[in-house]
């Protein structure tokens, strides 16, 4: 009895009986049960890592950041040197901005606000209450533009 016969002589030999069949049947079930659970684990790796990506991220701060809020130029009003032009309305709060109080100005489109009642606005929002223009250009924008 020799025990070099290879496996696969048995294999040709049964060639196209019913053993041979029934083993590559297995082996493809084997196959398809294979390929599924990779399938199914990858699906679930990918959903569950858009999951995590999802809760790992902190939640995207409606507001704008704080610190870009401080940086917003900020000044005392003064009506003087506007001539007739009523006194600016703070849009936020609908009142008339007073000689001496602190406001605020928008670099992007320039609209004026009390300074509390804007960064109380920029807690929750990036826009401008009146425009809607993005307070900010984000550097972001800017290379999408370019
Ligand atoms: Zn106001
Ligand atoms: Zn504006």
């Amino acid at each position: 009895m020799s025990t070099t016969s290879p496996v696969a002589d048995q294999h040709v030999k049964t060639c196209c009986n019913f053993a041979a069949t029934s083993q590559i049947i297995a082996i493809a079930i084997c196959a398809f049960v294979i390929l599924y659970a990779i399938i199914s684990s990858l699906r679930c790796f990918l959903g569950r890592r858009m999951e995590t990506d999802n809760m790992l991220s902190p939640p995207e701060p409606p507001g704008l950041n704080p610190t870009l809020v401080a940086a917003l130029p900020m000044y005392r009003y003064t009506h003087q040197g506007r001539g007739d032009v009523p006194e600016p309305e703070c849009a936020i709060c609908l009142s008339e901005v007073n000689e001496g109080e602190e406001v605020k100005l928008l670099p992007v489109c320039m609209h004026l606000f009390h300074k509390d009642c804007i960064e109380l606005w920029l807690e929750k929002k990036r826009t401008c209450p009146v425009c809607r223009t993005g307070v900010i250009q984000s550097p972001g924008q800017d290379q999408e533009m370019q």
